[in-house]
């Protein structure tokens, strides 16, 4: 195990005198300065540098909480002791989501833009639960969303919002999905009613467990939450809907909503959306494209075939915070009709009645209080345009085509997976039987990212174990990619020795 130290570099290293006479605890105006300074070196010095770091910090669960005082501090501690412990104790023991071998799960990239606008949210901690409250937050909210719709190639008639995360953007649209159903659950709740049947939503076995959670949330129930079997592209299989389809409906179930992925959390699979969005229509069901991973690559028009019928959806999910370098947390949630949102969330106490006839971004999900979440993506948008964005998308997709066609080019491993994004799925196929070949997957998997300079993750395709690499860093290059593949094929080297002579 290693050490928990840091040894980050720092200019500014002038004591600051946090003590504010008039208000005790908080920074007097010039230690604010010198404090904010020294936070912009230590950011600067970590995003230029934290390639000196392993992706993943070689510490044991429980050794952070280990190093911290089991009780909080009775008296005022100086910024400077806080900053050290920062250096020393946080920043070295986190998992490097900046870092260029960042290729885990789905990589993001707080870009420098959008950790300026964080800065400047924080300073401003606005509040945009009413216009009224915040109305340049809550009008830039509402015009970077439009500006993104454009982007994406989606027509008007849309509106958007920014919450936290794609699991809440989900459990709104769903939300919103129960609410048409006509069946007064916001008012009278479903427990004790033998006037509601049983509501069911349809999506793939490769969609994201969000919505499963939105479905628990919802009372609706995971169980009827119909996870349809897929295709050999791991796409939802329409026919295997279909019969889902009669088989509940003679039940005497009521069909709500269907969930669409335009890049599936595993292998980023395109569920067919056209022919989803003909069923949501003549079932009367809500049409909800989960496009948190993928969506950005809508920006890049020689993409939009994967998204053809995503235009007719009744709400759609895109998380710029994903793969627009966007720092966390910003997912953008278009619906076609905010007034059903707002029919389904809109609670108005006595103290937050206004008067203007304005969006009031309280009513349009569970949240009251909300940060400035538009202002990293209008300086993101802003400061790459949309070619730049364009280019990298269109990078990181060059890349995993090529890492494709190595895997292709090399007989001792295969892909898993389709790529139609920047993701591939792949494992190594040594002579052994299907259970030890899982285990020497799932070992490479350990040993390439004990090394440091990269972090692969893994995940189970038709029941067998494999690698995933994700490539959507901002400063992943073709020789981090190089060095990835140079470390798996060197540990599978050394692998197939230790197993060949263990089987
Ligand atoms: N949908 C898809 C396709 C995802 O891949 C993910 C997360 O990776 C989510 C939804 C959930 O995203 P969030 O972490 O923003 O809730």
């Amino acid at each position: 195990m290693t050490t928990l130290a840091g040894s980050a570099p720092s200019r500014n290293t002038a004591p600051i005198d946090a003590n504010d006479a008039t208000h005790p605890g908080d920074l007097a105006p010039a230690a604010l300065r010198a404090a904010l300074h020294r936070a912009a070196d230590l950011v600067a010095d970590y995003v230029t540098g934290v390639d000196r770091y392993p992706v993943i910090p070689k510490i044991a669960p429980g050794a952070i909480r280990a190093a911290l005082p089991s009780a909080p501090p009775q008296s005022a501690e100086p910024m400077d002791a806080m900053l050290a412990d920062y250096l020393r104790l946080i920043e070295p023991n986190t998992t490097h989501w900046r870092h260029p071998g960042f290729m885990a799960y789905f990589p993001t990239t707080g870009s420098g833009p959008g950790v300026v606008a964080e800065l400047l949210a924080a300073g401003l901690n606005n509040n945009a639960m009413l216009w009224r409250t915040g109305p340049a937050s809550t009008e830039l909210e509402e015009h970077v969303c439009d500006w993104l719709r454009q982007m994406v190639g989606l027509p008007a008639g849309f509106h958007g919002h920014i919450n936290d995360t794609a699991s809440i953007s989900t459990l709104l649209s769903l939300a919103a999905a129960r609410e048409r159903a006509g069946l007064d659950i916001r008012r009278r709740g479903m427990a004790g009613r033998s006037d509601v049947p049983t509501l069911t939503i349809y999506c793939s076995d490769q969609t994201h467990s969000s919505i499963d959670k939105a479905a628990l949330t919802l009372g609706i129930g995971v169980e009827n939450c119909r996870r349809v079997a897929t295709n050999a592209r791991f796409e939802l299989d329409i026919d295997a809907l279909e019969r889902q389809l009669a088989a509940d409906k003679a039940a005497g179930c009521k069909p709500i909503a269907i969930v669409a992925t335009i890049g599936t959390t595993s292998t980023t699979a395109v569920d067919p959306v056209a022919k989803l969005a003909d069923i949501a229509a003549r079932e009367g069901m809500w049409l909800h494209v989960d496009g948190a991973y993928a969506g950005s690559a809508a920006i890049c028009p020689e993409m939009r075939d994967a998204f053809a019928g995503w235009e007719r959806a009744d709400s759609i999910v895109i998380n710029p915070h994903k793969w627009l370098f966007v720092p966390k947390e910003c997912s953008v949630l278009w619906v076609r009709d905010p007034q059903l949102l707002k029919q389904t969330f809109s609670v108005i106490p006595a103290y937050l009645t206004t008067t203007e006839s304005v969006t009031n971004l309280m009513d349009l999900g569970i949240q009251l209080g909300r940060r400035f979440r538009s202002l990293k993506l209008w300086m993101v948008l802003r400061s790459f345009g949309v070619e730049g964005l364009q280019q990298r998308i269109r990078f990181h997709c060059d890349m995993a085509r090529e890492l494709a066609a190595w895997i292709e080019a090399d007989d001792r491993f295969e892909l898993t997976a389709p790529v139609p994004f920047a993701t591939v799925c792949f494992r190594a196929t040594p002579p052994f039987p299907a259970q030890i070949q899982d285990q020497f997957n799932e070992r490479l998997v350990t040993r390439v990212n004990a090394e440091g300079p990269v972090f692969v993750s893994h995940t189970t395709l038709k029941g067998r174990y494999c690698l995933r690499i994700s490539i959507g860093n901002l400063r992943t290059t073709r020789e981090t990619l190089r060095t990835a593949w140079t470390l798996i094929n060197d540990h599978a080297t050394k692998l197939m020795s230790e197993f060949g002579a263990a089987h």
